[in-house]
């Protein structure tokens, strides 16, 4: 199937029901509505002279016409090319470039955030970019108008492969530099077609949708689980604030809610929490980075998430490669991010030699299947280096195995810390200091030592009136509970975390202000 027409098959036999809520703005579409501006945006594509291939970029906060894009570029099979609402005009002038994008879709501003104006800072630098529209502007109005009404026959006629590249999503660079990773029909509309399943999604649900678009937990496993299944998607606000998340789950009985791990840990521990009514929630997924046992706990008792699920992948895979399922234990729900998903292959290998390690060895986990990418827009160098002849991705992160299947993530292979020889994983850490009742969020990450090579820091949040962590208090609530050499010996309290836009902590980052700190 290509995304266009399994779209038009939703909207044929739910057209009635909503499709889409924005709810700080007050609009609502069902899904003909929905389906009638695709299509104009679509002809009006058309009419610009957009066609199949061409990459058309989008620069927005969440809204509604984020969504209008994604579906319109789907149907007349130009790639949708993801841009980071927190791009400034350096990385907007490389992706414009990089992608060789002709039309810019954009929101004029937001917040800080003048898009308006960097696009013209950097457009003469950009040769391939013919065409700016800013959404809610002239150009954009007319853009819906010039289709409207025209012969929605003509988006038929296109001749779409589901093996096209559709869209290019940059990697949320957590690690270095992100890469686009080009990705098709298949491709997407398969893994949010399974992820929808996994939640077991009906017409009859409404997905609460506070994580970005621009990348694909949003777009992916929000917007394509939710049109391939007839579900609601709700836009709670153009960008993430716990309160009108919550806001949205109330005012729109919502019954699934996503977020990475930060997302929730905020909502947790929103002052105004209880007031709200969540008892429509039923499911929902945590995913991005580890997700601490504590505050899986806390979602499923607190919020009433009963199936809450994790899961695991990259956007390179599509991006979900393995899924807890809500028939698991409750343990393996909130412990593990589950077993490999429908139609994929997974495997654990020692980096090293490309061996597959023995269950319970910790190792590289590779994944293979209908969600491997179709490579790194223009950088085949680095496509080669991530996918072996084999079609394997090579994740980059590390993973044990146990015997029935379940994964667990220990980390990435670059976040590794290795003190006086031994092997440190800061996910272990971390999952223990979130058991510390006076801190909100913890990381660990590695820093030089002369005598045992690397020696660990913690950053911390505390909650709202405790006291700060010391090196001191640290150490005493980890001794006889963690091994010595896992203790860590640098405390450093902050209010906030490095974060990428989508809620990633920044080790890295916080890797060179660690050494920073020790002068
Ligand atoms: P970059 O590749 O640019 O450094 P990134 O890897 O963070 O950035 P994404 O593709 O958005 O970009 O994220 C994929 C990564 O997120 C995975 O490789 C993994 O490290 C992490 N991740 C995703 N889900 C989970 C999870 N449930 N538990 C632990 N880690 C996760
Ligand atoms: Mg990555």
């Amino acid at each position: 199937d290509t995304i266009g027409d399994n779209f038009d098959r939703t909207v044929a036999a739910f057209g009635d029901r909503d499709a889409l809520v924005d709810h700080g703005r007050g609009l609502r579409w069902t899904y003909r509505e929905l389906a009638a501006e695709v299509d104009a945006l679509a002809l009006g594509l058309l009419e610009l002279g957009i066609g199949k291939g061409d990459r058309v970029g989008i620069w927005a906060p969440n809204c509604p016409e984020w969504t209008l894009t994604q579906y319109a570029t789907a149907k007349i099979g130009a790639v949708l090319v993801n841009i980071n609402p927190a791009y400034r005009s350096h990385e907007l002038e490389y992706v414009l470039n990089q992608a060789g994008i002709t039309l810019l879709i954009a929101a004029p501003k937001f917040k800080t955030s003048d898009y308006a104006g960097m696009i013209d800072e950097v457009r003469p630098r950009c040769q391939a970019l013919a065409h700016v529209v800013l959404i809610g502007g002239e150009d954009w109005t007319s853009l819906l108008e010039r289709g409207r009404g025209g012969d929605a026959g003509r988006l038929r006629e296109i001749g779409l492969s589901p093996d096209d590249p559709i869209n290019i999503q940059y990697t949320s660079g957590t690690t270095g530099f992100p890469k686009g990773a080009t990705l098709s029909h298949h491709n997407i509309l398969n893994n949010g077609f399974f992820v929808g399943e996994l939640c077991g999604y009906t017409e009859a649900d409404r997905i609460c949708i506070p994580v970005p678009f621009y990348h694909c937990f949003g777009m992916v496993m929000g917007n394509l689980a939710a049109t391939s299944h007839g579900a609601c998607m709700v836009i709670p606000a153009p960008s993430f604030e716990p309160k009108a998340t919550l806001e949205a789950v109330q005012a729109e009985r919502c019954t699934s809610l996503y977020g990475v791990p930060t997302m929730f840990i905020a909502e947790l521990a929103e002052p105004s929490f209880g007031s709200f009514d969540l008892s429509s929630l039923r499911t929902g997924i945590m995913a991005g980075s580890p997700c601490p046992v504590e505050v899986m706990k806390q979602v499923i008792e607190r919020m009433g998430m009963s199936e809450v699920a994790i899961c695991y992948g990259m956007t390179e895979t599509s991006p979900v490669s393995t899924q807890t399922r809500a028939d698991d234990s409750i343990e393996r729900r909130v412990s593990t991010v589950g077993r490999v998903g429908p139609h994929l292959e997974i495997k654990v290998v020692d980096p090293e030699t490309g061996l597959t390690v023995p269950r319970g060895t910790p190792g590289e986990l590779c994944t293979r299947g209908y969600s491997v990418m179709l490579g790194y827009w223009e950088q085949p160098d680095k496509t080669a280096e991530a996918i072996d002849a084999a079609r394997w991705m090579h994740t980059g992160d590390l993973a044990v195995m146990d015997d029935e299947g379940y994964v667990n993530i220990t980390g990435r292979i670059k976040d590794m810390v290795i003190r006086g020889g031994e092997n440190i994983y800061p996910r272990e850490i971390e999952e223990f200091l979130y058991t510390h009742p006076d801190i909100l969020d913890a990381q660990v990450v590695g820093v030089p030592d002369a005598k045992y090579g690397e020696e660990l820091m913690v950053w911390v949040r505390m909650r709202e009136g405790a006291e700060p962590l010391t090196a001191e208090s640290l150490r005493e609530f980890c001794t006889g509970k963690l091994a010595h050499y896992k203790i860590p010996r640098y405390v450093h309290v902050v209010d906030e975390f490095p974060m990428t836009v989508t809620g990633k902590i920044r080790k890295v980052e916080m890797r060179e202000k660690s050494i920073d700190l020790l002068g």
